[in-house]
Protein backbone atom coordinates (compact mmCIF):
# COMPACT_ATOMS: atom_id res chain seq x y z
CA UNK A 1 0.00 0.00 0.00
CA UNK A 2 1.61 3.76 -0.84
CA UNK A 3 1.75 6.21 1.32
CA UNK A 4 -0.98 8.33 -0.53
CA UNK A 5 -3.07 5.61 -0.16
CA UNK A 6 -2.47 5.24 3.60
CA UNK A 7 -3.47 9.28 4.60
CA UNK A 8 -6.21 8.52 2.52
CA UNK A 9 -7.39 5.62 4.68
CA UNK A 10 -6.56 7.71 7.76
CA UNK A 11 -8.18 10.82 6.87
CA UNK A 12 -11.48 8.92 5.79
CA UNK A 13 -11.41 6.70 9.12
CA UNK A 14 -11.16 10.38 10.99
CA UNK A 15 -13.85 12.38 8.91
CA UNK A 16 -16.00 8.82 9.32
CA UNK A 17 -15.14 8.88 13.18
CA UNK A 18 -15.77 12.59 13.61
CA UNK A 19 -19.26 12.56 11.37
CA UNK A 20 -20.44 9.18 14.04
CA UNK A 21 -19.58 11.47 16.42
CA UNK A 22 -21.82 14.37 15.75
CA UNK A 23 -24.60 12.34 14.84
CA UNK A 24 -24.45 10.45 17.86
CA UNK A 25 -24.24 13.65 20.05
CA UNK A 26 -27.16 15.27 18.06
CA UNK A 27 -28.97 11.72 18.57
CA UNK A 28 -28.60 11.77 23.14
CA UNK A 29 -29.20 15.84 22.49
CA UNK A 30 -32.87 15.17 20.78
CA UNK A 31 -33.44 12.14 22.97
CA UNK A 32 -32.57 14.53 25.87
CA UNK A 33 -34.32 17.35 24.36
CA UNK A 34 -37.83 14.82 24.44
CA UNK A 35 -36.83 13.57 27.84
CA UNK A 36 -36.67 10.27 26.57
CA UNK A 37 -35.05 8.01 29.56
CA UNK A 38 -31.24 7.22 28.71
CA UNK A 39 -30.70 5.44 32.01
CA UNK A 40 -28.06 3.09 29.54
CA UNK A 41 -25.50 5.93 29.16
CA UNK A 42 -23.40 7.16 31.59
CA UNK A 43 -24.34 10.39 33.72
CA UNK A 44 -21.80 12.83 32.02
CA UNK A 45 -23.29 11.96 28.19
CA UNK A 46 -27.26 12.28 29.20
CA UNK A 47 -26.79 16.06 28.33
CA UNK A 48 -29.05 16.80 31.39
CA UNK A 49 -28.04 20.05 31.07
CA UNK A 50 -28.50 20.50 27.85
CA UNK A 51 -32.65 20.64 28.30
CA UNK A 52 -32.07 22.59 30.97
CA UNK A 53 -30.07 25.36 28.76
CA UNK A 54 -32.41 25.27 26.07
CA UNK A 55 -36.00 24.70 27.60
CA UNK A 56 -36.06 25.43 31.19
CA UNK A 57 -34.81 24.16 34.90
CA UNK A 58 -38.63 24.33 35.57
CA UNK A 59 -40.34 21.07 35.35
CA UNK A 60 -43.75 22.75 33.93
CA UNK A 61 -42.09 24.74 31.59
CA UNK A 62 -39.77 22.13 30.79
CA UNK A 63 -42.83 20.53 29.74
CA UNK A 64 -44.43 22.92 27.51
CA UNK A 65 -40.86 23.45 25.60
CA UNK A 66 -41.05 19.70 25.03
CA UNK A 67 -44.24 20.16 23.17
CA UNK A 68 -43.01 23.26 21.96
CA UNK A 69 -40.14 21.76 19.74
CA UNK A 70 -42.23 18.83 18.61
CA UNK A 71 -44.30 21.47 16.98
CA UNK A 72 -40.73 23.15 15.18
CA UNK A 73 -39.60 20.10 13.96
CA UNK A 74 -43.36 19.20 11.99
CA UNK A 75 -42.74 23.00 10.71
CA UNK A 76 -39.41 22.36 9.91
CA UNK A 77 -40.21 19.49 7.89
CA UNK A 78 -42.58 21.28 5.90
CA UNK A 79 -40.54 24.45 5.28
CA UNK A 80 -37.97 22.91 4.31
CA UNK A 81 -40.05 20.51 1.66
CA UNK A 82 -40.96 24.15 0.16
CA UNK A 83 -37.12 24.86 -0.41
CA UNK A 84 -36.49 21.57 -1.69
CA UNK A 85 -38.95 22.34 -4.32
CA UNK A 86 -38.14 25.94 -4.90
CA UNK A 87 -34.59 24.56 -5.04
CA UNK A 88 -36.03 22.26 -8.00
CA UNK A 89 -37.55 25.43 -9.43
CA UNK A 90 -41.23 23.82 -9.05
CA UNK A 91 -42.01 26.68 -6.85
CA UNK A 92 -41.56 30.48 -6.72
CA UNK A 93 -38.16 30.69 -4.74
CA UNK A 94 -39.07 34.48 -3.71
CA UNK A 95 -42.49 33.26 -2.28
CA UNK A 96 -40.80 30.53 -0.44
CA UNK A 97 -37.90 33.04 1.17
CA UNK A 98 -40.75 35.03 2.43
CA UNK A 99 -42.53 32.06 4.30
CA UNK A 100 -39.06 30.90 5.40
CA UNK A 101 -37.84 33.75 6.80
CA UNK A 102 -42.01 34.66 8.34
CA UNK A 103 -41.56 30.98 10.13
CA UNK A 104 -38.54 31.67 11.87
CA UNK A 105 -39.73 34.86 13.25
CA UNK A 106 -42.63 33.61 14.22
CA UNK A 107 -41.06 30.45 16.04
CA UNK A 108 -38.29 33.28 17.54
CA UNK A 109 -40.87 34.85 19.21
CA UNK A 110 -42.55 31.82 20.57
CA UNK A 111 -38.99 29.94 21.99
CA UNK A 112 -38.61 33.72 23.27
CA UNK A 113 -41.65 34.01 25.08
CA UNK A 114 -41.39 30.48 26.38
CA UNK A 115 -37.51 30.72 27.68
CA UNK A 116 -38.41 33.94 29.32
CA UNK A 117 -41.37 32.99 31.13
CA UNK A 118 -43.71 35.74 29.63
CA UNK A 119 -45.57 32.85 28.83
CA UNK A 120 -47.06 32.06 32.36
CA UNK A 121 -48.69 35.22 32.29
CA UNK A 122 -51.16 34.05 29.46
CA UNK A 123 -54.61 31.62 30.59
CA UNK A 124 -52.70 28.95 28.70
CA UNK A 125 -49.33 28.83 29.55
CA UNK A 126 -48.61 26.32 26.58
CA UNK A 127 -50.21 28.75 24.45
CA UNK A 128 -51.30 26.21 22.76
CA UNK A 129 -54.18 28.13 20.43
CA UNK A 130 -51.75 30.56 19.00
CA UNK A 131 -49.08 27.93 18.12
CA UNK A 132 -51.87 25.57 16.51
CA UNK A 133 -53.48 28.77 14.81
CA UNK A 134 -50.48 30.06 13.42
CA UNK A 135 -49.15 26.46 11.56
CA UNK A 136 -52.51 26.31 10.54
CA UNK A 137 -51.76 30.23 8.83
CA UNK A 138 -48.22 28.81 7.85
CA UNK A 139 -49.98 25.41 6.40
CA UNK A 140 -52.62 27.47 3.97
CA UNK A 141 -49.66 29.99 3.08
CA UNK A 142 -47.65 26.80 2.22
CA UNK A 143 -50.98 25.58 0.47
CA UNK A 144 -50.85 28.79 -1.29
CA UNK A 145 -47.27 29.06 -3.39
CA UNK A 146 -46.94 25.11 -2.83
CA UNK A 147 -47.20 24.41 -6.74
CA UNK A 148 -47.42 20.34 -7.12
CA UNK A 149 -46.76 19.75 -3.22
CA UNK A 150 -50.07 21.24 -2.51
CA UNK A 151 -51.77 18.15 -1.25
CA UNK A 152 -48.65 17.35 1.45
CA UNK A 153 -50.56 20.94 3.01
CA UNK A 154 -53.62 19.63 3.35
CA UNK A 155 -52.06 16.04 4.62
CA UNK A 156 -50.02 18.24 7.28
CA UNK A 157 -53.25 19.99 8.08
CA UNK A 158 -54.85 16.47 8.80
CA UNK A 159 -51.65 15.43 11.26
CA UNK A 160 -52.06 18.51 13.04
CA UNK A 161 -55.61 18.95 14.05
CA UNK A 162 -55.70 15.12 14.80
CA UNK A 163 -52.44 15.82 17.56
CA UNK A 164 -54.52 19.06 18.74
CA UNK A 165 -57.27 16.41 19.60
CA UNK A 166 -55.14 15.48 22.49
CA UNK A 167 -54.06 18.68 23.85
CA UNK A 168 -56.95 20.75 22.86
CA UNK A 169 -60.60 21.66 24.22
CA UNK A 170 -63.16 20.83 21.86
CA UNK A 171 -64.24 24.61 21.90
CA UNK A 172 -60.56 25.46 20.84
CA UNK A 173 -60.33 22.79 18.19
CA UNK A 174 -63.67 24.01 16.74
CA UNK A 175 -61.98 27.34 16.55
CA UNK A 176 -58.56 25.95 14.44
CA UNK A 177 -61.37 23.62 12.40
CA UNK A 178 -63.15 27.18 11.09
CA UNK A 179 -59.83 28.53 10.74
CA UNK A 180 -58.38 26.17 8.77
CA UNK A 181 -61.56 25.90 6.48
CA UNK A 182 -61.53 29.82 5.59
CA UNK A 183 -57.35 29.98 5.49
CA UNK A 184 -57.79 27.15 3.02
CA UNK A 185 -60.33 27.78 1.13
CA UNK A 186 -58.75 31.66 0.54
CA UNK A 187 -55.44 29.80 -0.32
CA UNK A 188 -57.73 27.44 -2.50
CA UNK A 189 -59.89 30.35 -4.13
CA UNK A 190 -56.75 32.15 -5.10
CA UNK A 191 -55.21 29.30 -6.59
CA UNK A 192 -57.94 28.41 -9.14
CA UNK A 193 -58.47 31.93 -9.88
CA UNK A 194 -54.51 32.25 -10.75
CA UNK A 195 -55.12 29.16 -12.41
CA UNK A 196 -58.68 30.22 -14.30
CA UNK A 197 -57.40 30.10 -17.80
CA UNK A 198 -56.75 26.43 -17.60
CA UNK A 199 -59.68 24.63 -16.31
CA UNK A 200 -58.59 21.26 -15.08
CA UNK A 201 -55.98 23.35 -12.94
CA UNK A 202 -58.78 25.04 -11.59
CA UNK A 203 -61.64 22.40 -11.01
CA UNK A 204 -58.77 20.65 -9.02
CA UNK A 205 -59.35 23.60 -6.58
CA UNK A 206 -62.46 22.28 -6.42
CA UNK A 207 -61.66 18.71 -5.80
CA UNK A 208 -59.00 19.53 -2.99
CA UNK A 209 -62.34 22.26 -1.26
CA UNK A 210 -64.18 18.96 -1.42
CA UNK A 211 -61.77 16.74 0.28
CA UNK A 212 -61.13 19.80 2.60
CA UNK A 213 -64.79 20.13 3.30
CA UNK A 214 -64.82 16.81 3.93
CA UNK A 215 -61.85 15.85 5.89
CA UNK A 216 -62.80 18.95 8.54
CA UNK A 217 -66.38 17.46 8.94
CA UNK A 218 -64.81 14.03 9.61
CA UNK A 219 -62.40 16.08 12.44
CA UNK A 220 -65.25 18.24 14.04
CA UNK A 221 -67.35 14.67 14.41
CA UNK A 222 -64.33 12.89 16.07
CA UNK A 223 -63.71 15.92 18.15
CA UNK A 224 -67.84 15.60 19.37
CA UNK A 225 -67.09 11.73 19.87
CA UNK A 226 -64.05 12.69 21.86
CA UNK A 227 -65.48 15.19 23.74
CA UNK A 228 -68.22 12.84 25.05
CA UNK A 229 -65.70 10.23 25.56
CA UNK A 230 -63.76 12.71 28.24
CA UNK A 231 -67.14 13.72 29.42
CA UNK A 232 -68.03 9.90 30.07
CA UNK A 233 -64.52 9.16 31.50
CA UNK A 234 -65.15 12.11 34.05
CA UNK A 235 -68.73 10.75 35.15
CA UNK A 236 -66.73 7.66 35.72
CA UNK A 237 -63.55 8.98 37.70
CA UNK A 238 -66.32 10.55 40.01
CA UNK A 239 -68.89 8.05 40.32
CA UNK A 240 -65.39 5.57 41.20
CA UNK A 241 -64.14 8.29 43.74
CA UNK A 242 -67.54 8.57 45.45
CA UNK A 243 -67.73 4.62 45.89
CA UNK A 244 -64.07 4.75 46.92
CA UNK A 245 -65.23 7.13 50.07
CA UNK A 246 -68.19 5.13 50.45
CA UNK A 247 -65.81 1.84 51.11
CA UNK A 248 -63.40 3.92 53.26
CA UNK A 249 -66.13 4.90 55.51
CA UNK A 250 -67.58 1.19 55.55
CA UNK A 251 -64.27 0.22 56.83
CA UNK A 252 -63.44 2.62 59.49
CA UNK A 253 -67.12 3.42 60.65
CA UNK A 254 -69.82 1.44 61.85
CA UNK A 255 -73.36 1.57 60.54
CA UNK A 256 -75.87 1.96 63.24
CA UNK A 257 -73.95 4.52 65.19
CA UNK A 258 -71.85 6.32 63.07
CA UNK A 259 -69.18 6.04 65.20
CA UNK A 260 -65.68 4.95 64.07
CA UNK A 261 -65.70 1.05 64.44
CA UNK A 262 -62.66 -0.97 66.27
CA UNK A 263 -60.35 -1.21 63.29
CA UNK A 264 -59.95 2.17 62.71
CA UNK A 265 -59.83 3.06 66.46
CA UNK A 266 -56.67 0.78 67.05
CA UNK A 267 -55.12 2.49 64.29
CA UNK A 268 -55.71 6.10 65.93
CA UNK A 269 -54.31 4.83 68.99
CA UNK A 270 -51.25 3.84 67.45
CA UNK A 271 -51.11 7.21 66.25
CA UNK A 272 -51.45 8.81 69.75
CA UNK A 273 -49.63 6.31 71.08
CA UNK A 274 -46.54 7.34 68.90
CA UNK A 275 -47.24 11.13 69.40
CA UNK A 276 -47.39 11.07 72.90
CA UNK A 277 -43.73 9.37 72.51
CA UNK A 278 -42.44 12.41 71.14
CA UNK A 279 -44.42 14.52 72.82
CA UNK A 280 -44.67 13.43 76.50
CA UNK A 281 -48.00 14.07 77.11
CA UNK A 282 -50.32 11.53 78.00
CA UNK A 283 -54.03 9.98 77.01
CA UNK A 284 -56.15 7.94 78.61
CA UNK A 285 -59.08 5.22 77.90
CA UNK A 286 -62.00 4.49 78.88
CA UNK A 287 -64.43 1.42 78.18
CA UNK A 288 -68.05 2.02 78.65
CA UNK A 289 -70.91 -0.42 78.46
CA UNK A 290 -74.42 0.08 79.24
CA UNK A 291 -76.15 -1.51 81.96
CA UNK A 292 -78.94 -4.27 81.73
CA UNK A 293 -78.93 -3.73 77.68
CA UNK A 294 -80.15 -7.31 77.49
CA UNK A 295 -83.37 -6.01 78.92
CA UNK A 296 -83.70 -3.41 76.73
CA UNK A 297 -83.71 -6.29 73.59
CA UNK A 298 -86.37 -8.39 75.74
CA UNK A 299 -88.82 -5.87 76.47
CA UNK A 300 -88.70 -3.69 73.44
CA UNK A 301 -87.29 -5.69 70.47
CA UNK A 302 -83.96 -5.63 68.99
CA UNK A 303 -85.04 -2.21 66.88
CA UNK A 304 -85.86 -0.48 69.90
CA UNK A 305 -82.51 -2.09 71.24
CA UNK A 306 -80.73 -0.60 68.12
CA UNK A 307 -82.42 2.79 68.56
CA UNK A 308 -81.52 2.86 71.89
CA UNK A 309 -77.71 1.88 71.04
CA UNK A 310 -77.45 5.15 69.07
CA UNK A 311 -78.77 7.32 71.36
CA UNK A 312 -76.55 6.54 73.55
CA UNK A 313 -73.40 6.67 71.04
CA UNK A 314 -74.84 10.33 70.15
CA UNK A 315 -75.24 11.02 73.68
CA UNK A 316 -71.69 10.20 74.79
CA UNK A 317 -70.18 11.47 71.03
CA UNK A 318 -72.04 15.07 72.26
CA UNK A 319 -70.44 14.85 75.76
CA UNK A 320 -66.89 14.68 74.97
CA UNK A 321 -64.65 17.43 73.71
CA UNK A 322 -63.58 17.48 69.66
CA UNK A 323 -59.92 16.20 69.94
CA UNK A 324 -61.65 12.99 72.22
CA UNK A 325 -62.32 9.92 70.10
CA UNK A 326 -65.12 7.81 70.54
CA UNK A 327 -65.44 4.03 69.14
CA UNK A 328 -68.49 1.91 69.10
CA UNK A 329 -65.67 -1.71 70.55
CA UNK A 330 -68.47 -3.94 70.71
CA UNK A 331 -71.92 -5.00 70.97
CA UNK A 332 -72.66 -2.37 74.07
CA UNK A 333 -69.63 -1.62 74.32
CA UNK A 334 -67.88 2.06 73.48
CA UNK A 335 -64.27 2.88 73.62
CA UNK A 336 -62.94 6.33 74.56
CA UNK A 337 -60.14 7.96 73.56
CA UNK A 338 -59.16 11.26 75.98
CA UNK A 339 -56.18 12.83 74.32
CA UNK A 340 -53.82 14.96 76.40
CA UNK A 341 -55.70 14.22 79.57
CA UNK A 342 -55.75 12.49 82.92
CA UNK A 343 -57.55 9.99 84.47
CA UNK A 344 -59.64 12.22 87.11
CA UNK A 345 -60.63 14.70 84.25
CA UNK A 346 -61.53 11.76 81.80
CA UNK A 347 -63.75 10.92 85.40
CA UNK A 348 -65.66 13.77 85.22
CA UNK A 349 -66.66 14.17 81.67
CA UNK A 350 -67.86 10.66 81.98
CA UNK A 351 -69.81 11.82 85.12
CA UNK A 352 -71.32 14.35 83.07
CA UNK A 353 -71.83 12.15 80.10
CA UNK A 354 -73.74 9.73 82.47
CA UNK A 355 -75.65 12.63 83.72
CA UNK A 356 -77.05 14.10 80.51
CA UNK A 357 -77.92 10.27 79.72
CA UNK A 358 -80.05 10.34 82.58
CA UNK A 359 -81.34 12.94 81.07
CA UNK A 360 -82.39 12.16 77.90
CA UNK A 361 -85.49 10.03 76.18
CA UNK A 362 -83.59 6.60 74.05
CA UNK A 363 -86.28 5.10 72.36
CA UNK A 364 -89.76 6.40 70.94
CA UNK A 365 -90.83 2.97 72.24
CA UNK A 366 -90.83 3.82 75.79
CA UNK A 367 -90.03 7.35 75.90
CA UNK A 368 -89.56 7.42 79.83
CA UNK A 369 -87.15 4.68 79.69
CA UNK A 370 -83.40 6.21 81.14
CA UNK A 371 -79.93 4.14 80.01
CA UNK A 372 -76.91 3.99 82.60
CA UNK A 373 -73.64 2.95 81.42
CA UNK A 374 -70.64 2.01 83.65
CA UNK A 375 -67.15 2.48 82.76
CA UNK A 376 -63.50 1.96 83.76
CA UNK A 377 -60.72 4.52 82.97
CA UNK A 378 -57.38 3.90 82.93
CA UNK A 379 -53.92 6.30 82.07
CA UNK A 380 -52.12 4.70 79.20
CA UNK A 381 -48.62 4.06 80.72
CA UNK A 382 -45.55 4.19 78.87
CA UNK A 383 -44.19 1.51 79.05
CA UNK A 384 -47.19 -0.73 78.64
CA UNK A 385 -49.26 -1.97 75.42
CA UNK A 386 -52.50 -0.55 73.68
CA UNK A 387 -53.93 -4.05 74.83
CA UNK A 388 -52.67 -3.90 78.19
CA UNK A 389 -54.24 -0.28 79.17
CA UNK A 390 -57.05 -1.56 77.08
CA UNK A 391 -57.25 -4.75 79.57
CA UNK A 392 -56.98 -3.06 82.54
CA UNK A 393 -59.78 -0.16 81.46
CA UNK A 394 -61.79 -3.38 81.02
CA UNK A 395 -61.18 -5.00 84.43
CA UNK A 396 -62.09 -1.55 85.79
CA UNK A 397 -65.49 -1.75 84.29
CA UNK A 398 -66.17 -5.00 85.56
CA UNK A 399 -65.26 -3.83 88.79
CA UNK A 400 -67.72 -1.27 88.22
CA UNK A 401 -70.62 -3.53 87.22
CA UNK A 402 -69.79 -5.36 89.94
CA UNK A 403 -70.08 -2.45 92.46
CA UNK A 404 -73.68 -2.34 91.42
CA UNK A 405 -73.20 -0.62 88.03
CA UNK A 406 -73.88 3.13 86.75
CA UNK A 407 -70.65 4.21 88.22
CA UNK A 408 -66.95 5.05 86.76
CA UNK A 409 -63.91 3.11 88.54
CA UNK A 410 -59.75 4.01 87.96
CA UNK A 411 -58.44 0.99 86.31
CA UNK A 412 -55.77 -0.31 88.54
CA UNK A 413 -52.01 0.15 88.14
CA UNK A 414 -49.77 -2.68 87.13
CA UNK A 415 -48.68 -4.95 90.14
CA UNK A 416 -44.87 -5.23 88.74
CA UNK A 417 -44.69 -1.61 88.34
CA UNK A 418 -42.46 -1.69 85.59
CA UNK A 419 -44.70 0.98 83.41
CA UNK A 420 -44.78 4.81 84.28
CA UNK A 421 -47.56 7.04 84.22
CA UNK A 422 -47.23 8.68 81.33
CA UNK A 423 -49.80 12.22 81.90
P1 LIG B 1 -74.51 -5.74 81.88
O1 LIG B 1 -75.10 -4.62 82.64
O2 LIG B 1 -73.87 -6.76 82.76
O3 LIG B 1 -73.62 -5.25 80.80
O4 LIG B 1 -75.74 -6.49 81.21
P2 LIG B 1 -76.12 -6.47 79.69
O5 LIG B 1 -77.48 -7.02 79.56
O6 LIG B 1 -75.92 -5.12 79.13
O7 LIG B 1 -75.00 -7.37 79.08
P3 LIG B 1 -75.07 -8.67 78.22
O8 LIG B 1 -73.65 -8.89 77.76
O9 LIG B 1 -75.72 -9.80 78.99
O10 LIG B 1 -75.96 -8.32 77.01
C1 LIG B 1 -75.58 -7.44 76.00
C2 LIG B 1 -76.64 -7.48 74.94
O11 LIG B 1 -76.41 -6.53 73.92
C3 LIG B 1 -76.78 -8.81 74.27
C4 LIG B 1 -76.85 -8.50 72.80
O12 LIG B 1 -77.93 -9.15 72.18
C5 LIG B 1 -77.07 -7.02 72.77
N1 LIG B 1 -76.54 -6.42 71.59
C6 LIG B 1 -75.26 -6.44 71.16
N2 LIG B 1 -75.16 -5.76 69.97
C7 LIG B 1 -76.41 -5.32 69.66
C8 LIG B 1 -76.94 -4.56 68.57
O13 LIG B 1 -76.24 -4.16 67.63
N3 LIG B 1 -78.26 -4.28 68.58
C9 LIG B 1 -79.07 -4.72 69.62
N4 LIG B 1 -80.35 -4.40 69.56
N5 LIG B 1 -78.59 -5.44 70.65
C10 LIG B 1 -77.29 -5.74 70.67
MG1 LIG C 1 -73.96 -4.34 79.04
MG1 LIG D 1 -71.21 -6.02 77.21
Amino acid sequence: MSTGNISFTLQATLLLTLIGLALAASAVATARLLNLRLRWLPRWMRLNWLSDLVLSTNVDQKHIGRRFLVGVANCAAGVLALNVGASLGLIDAQACRWLTLTALVTTGIFYALMRSGLNQRFSDPALTEWQGSSVILFLAWGYLIGGPGRPLALLLLMVILLFSMFTNTPRQLFRACVLAGLSFGSAMACVAWEARAELNAAAMQLVYGCVLLLALSTVSLLIHQMHQLRRQAQVRQQELAEALDRIRDLATHDELTGLINRRRMQELMHTEKHRTVRSGRGFCLAMIDIDHFKRVNDRLGHVAGDEVLARVAGTIAAGLRETDIVARWGGEEFLVMFTDTDEDTAERVLLRIQAALAQTPVTEADPLLRITFSAGVGNHLRDETLTRTIDRADRALYAAKAAGRNRVLHAELPANGAATRVA
